[in-house]
């Protein structure tokens, strides 16, 4: 293609509102257009990257023996009560009504619409197992909409479902994506790590999502240092400590900790370490105020508390209810006389002697608190973060953490929504069984956008070839006959052998040509210009190295095929 003809606003200049470098070159190489908060166009550039990705996913998905299906995005109201999502789900459902008062929702995810497809035509234990697969728009009203494609309001997935007849059998469907989903982001060029992930909202025994590794994801990893186990921080097990404090208990003493709210400043006053302190979150929850306790140097893992206390939100107590329960303002809320709050605790602070704690007082702190003698608790559990350091939950030594990003999610949904709307089918022995259900989903703008933060340097966007807009940007260099029509020749021949080709054929400087081409990223560059053709030759520059070799036009396009070939399928 021609850019002469075709819309690629790049410009000079980083967007202001762009926080990370994914959402940035997007904007700047003209991939992308912002429309609304978490709701983008895609330019001609950025919309055959997403095609790109599409294409491998579609491969792999079929190679795995899934069928695509399109389902609609609107989705009638009913369908999500009958599992109950119509609540659950919250105000991240976008919901729409249409003339008649109806209420639908625009689609987050479809394992209700897709349940319902199959309670209607799948009969019997010979139709299964299935699996289907669509890519399509998703909507979902995101807090906080954010970094371009990663985090939008609406985004393209892929979304499968597969449905079993037995617990065995869904467990094989799940490894065949879980295959696929390595094969997918391996074609994609991305360095990721497949990690035990937490169910959230769409529910189920068990999943594991697939991360990019990127300093600027959303998510922490941990993982041990023998490849034993990895997980996402809010799912990774955090081992109780071994063995209990020798110390003996000393008499509990009230001590004044002016303006000292945090635990730095608490440890700093009493001259102490966080792990002597034992920090009081309250939250509020719809029945009950509940008070968490964590060692001073430990963070609390809110999905945990969620899990523990059955509940899909949590938040943390405002001040009137903090004062209300403490007598103080927030920072100085402890177990000692704490009432009408249900007291949980994680296991880090069973073994702890001589601790401080919040003295439910302004400016006041207890000191030498212990348990059961001062307070108590009414349950332990896993409720911290795991960090660094940690010993590994599966003995593969010591925990190290680092960053990711999610782009995809295989998740066991066991029969939950097949029991939920009567998804069944007749075993051979003419009984009625649940289907046994998994679900999968890829984000396909967010794989693009971990692709640029794990390619690029400070001129713009270095594409793995398989996703790449483009195989090779063709520029010419002159407005000269010779270069023109040597140009032309090239850019059909490189076509003919099966690249893909972007030829900046525009009356601009080389200098505005050349930026250009870094900043949108194509894999290899070919520069014409007239000297080069005087001695009868032409550059082919990669973007990755700036390697610069001299061909005569008549053979770059194969020297180029074969290069990427390496990378690509090139027919
Ligand atoms: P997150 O924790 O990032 O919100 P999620 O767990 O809600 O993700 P899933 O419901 O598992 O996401 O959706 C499947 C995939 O869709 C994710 O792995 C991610 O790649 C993509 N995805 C989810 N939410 C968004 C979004 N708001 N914008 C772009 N892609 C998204
Ligand atoms: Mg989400």
């Amino acid at each position: 293609m021609r850019t002469s003809q075709l819309l690629i606003p790049t410009l000079r200049e980083d967007p202001g509102e762009a926080e990370v470098v994914s959402h940035r070159l997007m904007l700047r190489a003209g991939l992308i257009r912002k429309v609304a908060a978490g709701v983008y166009a895609y330019l001609p550039l950025g919309l055959r990257v997403i095609r790109k990705v599409e294409r491998i996913i579609r491969e792999e998905m079929d190679r795995a023996g899934a069928q695509e299906l399109l389902m609609p995005i609107a989705s009638p109201a009913e369908l999500w009560r009958e599992t109950g999502r119509w609540d659950f789900y919250g105000k991240e459902l976008f919901r729409i009504k249409d003339r008649h008062e109806r209420d639908f929702c625009l689609g987050p995810t479809h394992e209700e619409v897709i349940t319902d497809l199959i309670r209607r035509d799948v009969r019997s234990y010979r139709q299964l197992p299935l699996n289907c697969y669509q890519i399509q728009t998703k909507f979902r009203d995101e807090v906080r909409p954010r970094f371009g494609l990663m985090r939008g309001r609406e985004f393209i997935m892929k979304d499968a479902y597969s449905f079993d007849r037995d617990e065995e059998g869904a467990k094989l469907s799940y490894q065949k994506m879980y295959d696929a989903y390595q094969r997918i982001f391996t074609r994609c060029g991305l360095t990721f790590r497949a990690v035990e992930a937490d169910t959230g909202l769409i529910g189920g025994s068990s999943s594991h999502e697939f991360m990019v590794l990127a300093e600027t994801g959303e998510e922490t990893i941990v993982y041990d240092e023998e490849g034993t186990y990895a997980a996402n921080v809010e799912r990774a097990e955090a081992l109780p400590p071994a063995g209990t404090s020798t110390e003996t208990t000393r008499p509990l003493r009230k001590v004044p900790t002016p303006g000292a709210r945090t635990v730095e400043e608490v440890v700093a006053f009493l001259k102490t370490t966080p792990q002597r302190l034992v920090k009081t979150l309250l939250y509020k929850t719809p029945s009950e105020t509940v008070a968490v306790l964590v060692r001073g140097d430990h963070e609390v893992n809110e999905t945990k508390v969620k899990k523990l206390l059955g509940l899909t939100d949590l938040n943390l107590a405002d001040a009137e209810t903090v004062a209300a329960l403490t007598g103080a303002p927030i920072g100085f809320a402890g177990p000692i006389g704490l009432r009408h709050t249900r007291i949980i605790a994680d296991h880090a602070v069973t073994g702890l002697r001589n601790v401080v704690v919040g003295g439910n007082q302004a400016d006041t702190h207890y000191v030498d608190a212990n348990l059961d003698r001062d307070f108590s608790i009414s349950q332990f559990a896993d409720l911290r973060n795991a960090r660094a350091g940690d010993p590994s939950p599966r003995g593969g030594g010591r925990l190290r953490a680092t960053r990711g990003i999610e782009v995809g999610h295989v998740f066991m949904l066991g029969t939950k929504y097949s029991q939920a709307m009567g998804a069944k089918f007749l075993d051979p022995q003419g009984q009625e069984r649940l289907a046994v259900m998994g679900c999968y989903g890829i984000g396909v703008g967010r794989t693009a956008a971990a692709a640029i933060e794990q390619h690029h340097d400070a001129k713009g966007i270095i594409w793995p070839a398989q996703i790449a807009p483009f195989h090779i940007h063709l520029l010419s260099l002159s407005q000269s006959a010779e270069v023109s029509k040597a140009a032309r020749a090239l850019y059909d021949s490189l076509i003919e052998t099966g690249l893909e080709v972007l030829w900046d054929d525009r009356d601009e400087r080389a200098g505005v040509k050349f930026n250009d081409a870094d900043l949108i990223g194509a894999p290899y560059q070919v520069l014409i210009g007239d000297k080069g053709l005087a001695q009868g030759t032409v550059e082919l520059k990669e973007r990755k190295t700036g390697e610069v070799k001299r061909l005569p036009p008549g053979q770059l396009p194969q020297h180029a095929k074969t290069l990427l070939r390496q990378e690509i399928r090139v027919t």
